[in-house]
């Protein structure tokens, strides 16, 4: 596959926004929406953590219909005030206009890739790893390989415990890298596994990009449950990375040629479904349609794709589970996905299946549906911010004396575990059919 480079990478200085160069299928209408009635503001994370205008989505949603009519330029100012938002989307859940906010910001994302030149060491990191690393599934288990060396090796030890990390203000950032699995699912791409009893369903499984070096186990839990509910369970070879990743930070050149590529490899099978563990990956493998212009092919055949996905929760609790459960004395807590909750408009589904196992005590958090603070990469490229919110969460958690936190997406996951590491609140981290792994008999 080909990974464009940004053709737009002269000049130091802000630009007057251009008409777009890529698909985004924006309109007026998509901004004017908008009333202005400020409903959403207090369901935002960063406006709630610093009270600024510019900082909620009535703000951002002002400063990017500025930009696109051409009155206000890409600036540093406006490029900062972007990048702080998590895309987490639950000002979109709340607004009573139906304001496409995930749609309003990566389409300013895009429109930043494509007009703003970013400082020297943040131009070559995003380069590498949305154009030289996520597209490439070799590349992504080599840097696994890498990096479970320094992890097992006695390196990671040795940097934490020197204070070098802290030194060169890594630490945070490395705190929340994740743990690399000795075996990578990658090894499963291409296999086929069969349905326990009689079949129910074929399905093909979509296993992600930097979860099949750091969440192998969740995808043969994933593999296993849907096998004990009658599910014939194919991983398609050729499959690669969503393209969340992409479309969040505005490389959507890349995402559009990752879409075309799973486009091909999950469509050649009439599958009864597409399933996903990752609520992130399966918001945006949802919302292929927006990579292309409406009316073309690829715009018909993403949403002929978009049909058949569904996020493992809603399937399970579409298709019902039949597998026997045992009896799982826990009291646990839900930490929505807002990707699941916001992106993909899911909230019941994750928690009949919860409940659906014997023992178990579902106990709802304070604000179980505002962001956690991981966000993609957000954690990484705004870890103040991030571990500012995920301190408020982990209050709330506190507050239920779960004894676990599930949740439905890998990158909550990492979240949550390094936040009951900080806050020594040590509680176990799990995803919803990891519960359900564990109960079956
Ligand atoms: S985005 Fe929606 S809720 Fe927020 S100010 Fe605009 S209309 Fe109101
Ligand atoms: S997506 Fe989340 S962080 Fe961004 S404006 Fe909406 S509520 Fe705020």
């Amino acid at each position: 596959m080909s990974a464009p480079t940004n053709s737009n990478d002269a000049g130091t200085t802000p630009v007057k926004a251009e008409p777009l160069q890529f698909s985004s299928n924006l309109g007026y209408d998509d901004y004017a929406r908008c009333v202005h009635c400020g409903l959403c503001l207090n369901h935002c994370p960063t406006y709630r953590l610093w009270g600024r205008e510019a900082d909620s989505p009535r703000g951002r949603i002002r400063q990017m219909m500025l930009v696109d009519e051409g009155k206000l330029a890409v600036s540093e100012t406006f490029v900062t005030h972007m990048d702080r938002c998590l895309d987490c989307r639950a000002c979109e859940t709340v607004c009573p206009s139906g304001v496409e906010y995930g749609k309003l910001i990566e389409h300013a994302r895009g429109q930043i890739e494509e007009d703003y030149r970013r400082p020297f060491f943040s131009r070559v990191a995003r380069s590498f790893f949305y154009r030289k690393v996520l597209p490439f599934p070799r590349r992504i288990a080599a840097l696994g390989r890498v990096a479970r060396i320094y992890q097992r090796s006695g390196l990671q030890w040795l940097a934490r415990g020197s204070g070098v990390l802290k030194l060169s203000g890594l630490a945070d950032r490395e705190r929340l890298m994740p743990v690399i699995d000795r075996e990578f699912f990658f090894e499963r791409l291409g296999k086929t596994f069969p349905a326990t009893g009689s079949r129910r369903a074929r399905v093909a499984f979509f296993a992600g990009c930097v979860a099949q070096v750091s969440f192998t186990k969740l995808n043969d839990a994933t593999v296993r449950v849907l096998q004990a509910n009658g599910c014939e369970v194919v991983v398609p070879a050729a499959q690669l990375c969503c393209g969340a990743l992409c479309v969040h930070a505005g490389v959507r050149d890349v995402a559009a040629d990752l879409a075309r590529a799973n486009i091909k490899a999950f469509m050649t099978e009439p599958f009864d479904a597409i399933v996903t563990n990752a609520a992130g990956c399966g918001s945006t493998l949802k919302e292929y349609e927006q990579l292309f212009p409406a009316g073309t092919a690829e715009h018909s055949q993403s949403n002929q794709f978009r049909a058949k996905v569904r996020d493992v929760t809603e399937f399970l609790a579409e298709l019902g589970l039949v597998a026997p459960l045992k009896n799982l004395p826990l009291r646990v807590t839900y930490q929505d996905s807002c990707h699941l909750l916001h992106g993909q408009k899911i909230s019941s589904a994750p928690r009949k299946l919860i409940r659906a196992v014997p023992g178990v005590e579902l106990v709802e958090m304070a604000l179980g549906d505002q962001c956690c603070g991981s966000a993609g990469v957000y954690n990484v490229t705004e870890t103040r911010a991030a571990l500012e919110i995920l301190t408020s969460k982990m209050e709330n958690i506190r507050a239920t004396r779960a004894q676990a936190i599930v949740t439905a997406n890998p990158g909550c996951i990492l979240q949550l575990r390094a936040g009951a590491e900080i806050h020594g609140t040590g509680q176990e981290v799990m995803h919803v059919v990891q519960l359900l792994d564990r109960a079956l008999m």
